[in-house]
């Protein structure tokens, strides 16, 4: 995406995380200039985008990217969560009514 000059801009988007790259990525979508800044200096180290979460991808839908994400991604029915090498708890995705993100049963 080319940078716009501070003149040109229309919108600045404070914080690079998730929020503010899909507000910047759609405001951009709309024809709108956008600068992002981040109080950070640097990107960070840690994972934080193992999982996309169901609610996350209701909001792809309106954004009309859902099945795409879905589609290069790959789908879990459940997860095993556990310490120490032991597992101590499974969830199953539970299906929900239609066109609500799925719960988990654990
Ligand atoms: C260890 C860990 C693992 C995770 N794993 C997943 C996962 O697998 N799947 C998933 O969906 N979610 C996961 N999450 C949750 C996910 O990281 C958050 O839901 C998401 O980062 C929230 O995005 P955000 O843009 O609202 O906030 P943030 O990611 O917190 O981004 C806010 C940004 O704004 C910047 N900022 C703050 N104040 C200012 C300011 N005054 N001026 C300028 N910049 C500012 C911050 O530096 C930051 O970069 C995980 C979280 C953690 C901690």
């Amino acid at each position: 995406m080319p940078r716009p000059s501070r003149k040109t801009v229309d919108v600045l988007v404070a914080g690079a995380g998730p929020s503010g790259l899909v507000l910047a990525l759609w405001l951009a979508r709309q024809g709108g200039k956008v600068r992002i800044v981040d109080k950070a200096a640097e990107p960070g180290t840690t994972s934080r985008a193992l999982a996309v979460q169901a609610r996350t991808l209701e909001f792809y839908r309106q954004l009309g990217i859902a099945d795409e994400v879905a589609r290069r991604g790959l789908k879990f029915a459940g997860v095993n969560f556990g310490f120490a090498a032991r597992r101590r708890r499974a969830c199953r995705w539970a299906r929900s009514a239609k066109g609500s993100a799925p719960s988990p049963t654990c």
